[in-house]
């Protein structure tokens, strides 16, 4: 089956899991549907004067394990159907680590270099205050995702807040420090990528110093997911990022590349060269003689078009989405290990709980305390799909899905349909 559509692909996974774990079909029929999608328009008054108008969305996508959880992202590409897979994912995402969340995502069609910052703040007050009927503390707390940061959540939080008369820390999670965020919630998914690499790497047998790595994406994920790795002697020896690709088979300078990224104005390696670096396409990237290739960009990025041209041992995917159904298929029968993004990224919304948790109580954690409580669920989720694909003879996508969707399952079992 093709799939233009991104939940298409979502669809297919679950029923793929439906069916082998023979779900009771009541059950597989509303999962199939997300419980809540709004579609708003964001007027915005440019700087010239004109009124634009943006489409934008939050998806809900199951609240039968607590309430709704999931990023904004502000992208040309967004469109109704991204985001509901994006929300089903969230889902599955926040049931394999076993948080208290159900899943959600939202996102407005803009392309966030063609405006100002102040029409992007404009722009994300009147889009918090379009969803405002829907999200909440209690009900559904969102987070960055791509293009949006510790700054917008900031925005978001103080707009609702304007509302309540309050301030309403546990709106949003990823906020930055001085108002409320967690530490270590910013690395927190590129932290995540790295602990699972290294879960990964341990069962292979492989020491990290003896490993090469390709990195699709220099944003949040993949900066901060190259820095860990290379700090744990991993030689990273291509990243990419909308500019195109950096190669140097001796590895690439990757702290130097990240200050070189927070001079640029879209915080792009636009310009940066080193000694020994040539530049490379997305696509010779992705097929590059590397142990380890990292998707953090966006979806489907390893097609049946390319997948039979990956040559790394194993792909983590630090995306959402990167690898189409038809490409896990061909990874999977050339034997390459795929850490699905569900269990690979989850490291900021796991992070993301401890936020909200730290909001809560107004009692906040050190650094240390976050990265520890991290690395539990991380390396303990890691372990229960491992050993699910070790024994069911699965792809650890299938082991994860499975365990999340039996979690959802069950939560929906005993809570049964109301009225
Ligand atoms: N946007 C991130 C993700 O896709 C984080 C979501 C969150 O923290 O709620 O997992």
């Amino acid at each position: 089956m093709k799939h233009d559509s991104v939940f298409d692909m979502a669809l297919e996974q679950l029923e793929t899991t439906a069916k082998r774990i023979k779900l009771n079909p009541d059950i597989h029929r509303v999962l199939q549907s997300c419980e809540k999608e709004l579609t708003v328009a964001c007027p915005v008054v440019m700087n010239d004067g004109r009124i634009e108008v943006f489409e934008g969305y939050r998806v809900q996508h199951s609240s039968a394990r607590g309430p709704c959880k999931g990023g904004i992202r502000f992208h040309e590409s967004v469109t109704v159907d991204e985001m509901k897979a994006l929300a089903m994912w969230m889902t599955w995402k926040c049931a394999v680590v076993n948080i208290p969340f159900g899943g959600a995502k939202g996102g407005v069609r803009v392309d966030v270099t063609k405006l100002e910052k102040d029409e992007i703040r404009r722009l994300t007050r009147r889009f918090t205050v379009n969803i405002m009927p829907i999200i909440g503390p209690r009900h559904d707390i969102p987070a960055p995702d791509v293009n949006t940061n510790a700054e917008t959540m900031g925005w978001i939080m103080d707009t609702v807040s304007m509302y309540q008369g309050a301030t309403v820390l546990d709106i949003v999670t990823g906020k930055s420090t001085d108002l409320g965020g967690s530490l270590g919630r910013r690395e927190a998914t590129g932290r995540g990528v790295m602990l699972s690499t290294l879960e990964l790497l341990k069962r292979l047998h492989i020491e990290p110093e003896n490993v090469t790595a390709a990195i699709q994406g220099f944003g949040n994920v993949g900066s901060v997911g190259a820095d860990l790795l290379h700090k744990e002697g991993c030689r990273i020896i291509a990243v990419s990022d909308v500019t195109g690709g950096y190669y140097n088979s001796n590895g690439l300078p990757i702290r130097h590349m990240i200050e070189h990224a927070k001079t640029t104005k879209f915080h792009t390696l636009d310009g940066f060269t080193a000694p020994g670096v040539s530049k490379i396409s997305n696509e010779e990237l992705l097929q590059l003689d590397v142990d380890i290739l990292v998707p953090a960009a966006m979806e489907k990025q390893i097609t049946d078009k390319n997948a039979d041209k990956v040559k790394a041992k194993a792909v983590i995917e630090g995306a959402n989405g990167p690898t189409t159904p038809e490409a896990g298929r061909i990874l999977h029968k050339k034997g390459i290990t795929v850490v699905p993004d569900i269990l690979a990224n989850s490291g900021g919304v796991v992070v993301s709980y401890f936020e909200w948790v730290q909001s809560i109580q107004s009692f906040f954690w050190d650094v240390e305390a976050v990265n520890k409580n991290l690395k539990r669920v991380l390396v303990k989720a890691f372990a229960d799909v491992w050993d699910l694909a070790t024994r069911e003879k699965l792809t650890m996508r299938d082991a994860a899905t499975q365990i999340a969707v039996q979690r959802v399952a069950m939560a929906m079992e005993e809570r049964g349909i109301f009225p």
